[in-house]
């Protein structure tokens, strides 16, 4: 039995928070505003402007006369890039204050979310190093040619984020806009508005022109339907939900826009007999527990071959029951609250239908002691069939379904029979199979004996029902600009009798 937690509240908290517009903190045209709830409580605790398509107006409007007219597409890569190396170090020194606000805003617990903001410093750091070592291709062409590739910022970039590490994934989309010389306008989520709205001071601390950053917070179907509609919007980084990710995907093809999605996952961890059976439950307890199981990468599915299938699931359920649940600033806690009251629905609803699909082995719903908030203890079922929601749908919580297998054959059948395809985990100390199974996956990202570690440089993003195109590394720098191939003679036009007659 474990008490309800304290709850923390964060000093010097806002009550409101406003759209930010060439420069300017502004509320909605109409004046409207939505509802913030704290996930350890659901009391409402924060007002946002709730942007409409004429506040998005003004927002692409300010960004456009900045591309347009201002100095940042114009600078040099090196001249932005300073700005970005402040703006990383003004995150770094604010780091525990943005961890603070983001556990309390979404539910994170507070430890995650401080790596998360020194992330989030990170993304931007790697961004202004990347594009002053980015080189213009030039090629020498026979005839005493010369091509070269000039690269250009695109415009307004349209940023629509999730409530999932929201500083951290809107760091990963601003970084690399706008270290390429684009402005952009960002519509984070509704859930989670109070980290984004941050950024405007430490961007006009930084020395970022004004009109470059521009926020409308707001609803999905509202402001967010509005950004990806407005014509002078030529490229859309999204990263949410699969079914949106179509709407968008629809909604924008008229316009013929550059498009980025990250979208859902159902990720496995395929475990063989004869891998290094802690390392693999430490790392599939981590990698579905951690971020409260709201993780794009999870892996919510564990695949395990029959001769140790048992040992596992009875160790897995026995580790997960002691994964620390409690209040998210307690930096002794593993797991928080789920960021809404509406999530928590959607997760316990999926525990409800595993108790019919699968075999419960641990949690099954609210933690004991835990009378209010958005509280769900880990849960494990084993005995899962491919067939089961549990199993195919993106539960989005501290839900896992372990499946036991026979062979690498019915293994590979199982990893790849469902509708994503972001990552994949593989655990094996048979090198060779291991290459060939993670080269069978349908998924963006393999990682073999190793839990979500990764460089930078590497590409990100997944196939299926998880994404199209990939960010990351040299794949953002690719998003964010025009490349326009230039040809140029330096000895004599070719074909000189072409059109003078015989
Ligand atoms: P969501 O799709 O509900 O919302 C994401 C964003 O889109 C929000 O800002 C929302 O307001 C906006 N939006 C909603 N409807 C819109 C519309 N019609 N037009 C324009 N914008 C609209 O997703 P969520 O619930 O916030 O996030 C969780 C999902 O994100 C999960 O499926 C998760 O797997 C996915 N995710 C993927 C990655 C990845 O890199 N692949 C990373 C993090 C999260």
């Amino acid at each position: 039995m474990t008490d309800q937690p304290t709850r923390h509240v964060p000093a010097d908290l806002p009550g409101r928070i406003q759209h930010y517009i060439g420069g300017a903190f502004v509320d909605s045209a109409d004046g409207a505003t939505f509802d913030v709830l704290e996930p350890v409580t659901n009391d409402v605790y924060l007002q946002a402007a709730a942007g409409k398509k004429a506040d998005v107006d003004r927002a692409v409007a300010a960004a456009r006369d900045a591309f347009v007219n201002g100095p940042w597409p114009r600078m040099l890569p090196r001249e932005r890039s300073r700005i970005l190396h402040r703006i990383a170090d003004l995150v770094e020194s604010r780091d525990a204050r943005l961890a603070e606000l983001e556990s309390f805003d979404s539910g994170l617990p507070i430890t995650q979310a401080l790596g998360q903001a020194r992330r989030a410093a990170e993304n931007f750091r790697f961004f202004a190093d990347l594009v002053v070592a980015q080189s213009d291709d030039t090629f020498k062409v026979p005839g005493r040619q010369i091509n070269y590739v000039n690269r250009k910022p695109i415009g307004v970039a349209g940023l629509i984020t999730p409530w999932n590490t929201p500083f951290m994934l809107e760091s990963w989309k601003l970084g690399p806009a706008l270290a390429t010389g684009n402005t952009v306008v960002l519509k984070p989520a509704e859930f989670t508005p109070l980290s984004a709205s941050l950024w405007a001071g430490i961007f006009e601390e930084a020395g970022l022109p004004e009109g470059v950053f521009n926020l409308v917070n707001g609803l999905g179907e509202e402001a967010g339907d509005a950004l990806v509609k407005h014509p002078d919007v030529p490229l859309i980084s999204f990263t949410g939900e699969s079914s949106t990710g179509q709407l968008i995907f629809a909604n924008a093809a008229p316009y013929l826009k550059g498009l980025s999605m990250e979208l859902g996952g159902k990720s496995p961890a395929v475990v063989f007999a004869d891998a290094d059976l802690d390392a693999a439950i430490d790392a599939t307890i981590f990698g579905v527990f951690s971020l409260n199981g709201e993780r794009c990468t999870a892996g919510s599915r564990i695949l395990v071959e029959r001769a140790v299938y048992d040992e596992f699931v009875e160790r897995y359920a026995e580790q997960a029951k002691r994964v620390v649940v409690g209040d998210p600033q307690d930096p002794r806690t593993e797991v928080g609250a789920l960021v809404h009251p509406e999530h928590y629905d959607k997760v316990v609803s999926y525990i409800e239908i595993g108790k019919t699909e699968g075999r419960l082995v641990a949690g099954g719903g609210r933690p004991e002691g835990f009378e209010t908030g958005n509280y769900v203890a880990p849960t494990v079922f084993a005995d899962v069939p491919s067939s089961a929601r549990i199993f195919q749908e993106e539960i989005f919580g501290p839900v896992v379904a372990i499946t036991p297998f026979d062979t690498e054959e019915e293994a590979l059948a199982l990893a790849n029979g469902v509708r994503y395809g972001l990552a994949a985990y593989v655990w094996t100390n048979d090198l060779r199979r291991a290459h060939n199974f993670s080269q069978a996956i349908e998924a963006g990202m393999v990682w073999l004996n190793s839990n979500n570690v990764r460089d930078l440089r590497t590409p990100f993003g997944g196939v299926k029902a998880s994404g199209l195109g990939h960010e990351g590394g040299y794949r953002s720098i690719d998003f964010y600009t025009d490349q326009q191939a230039v040809h140029i003679t330096l000895g004599k036009v070719h074909n000189p009798t072409f059109g003078k007659g015989a």
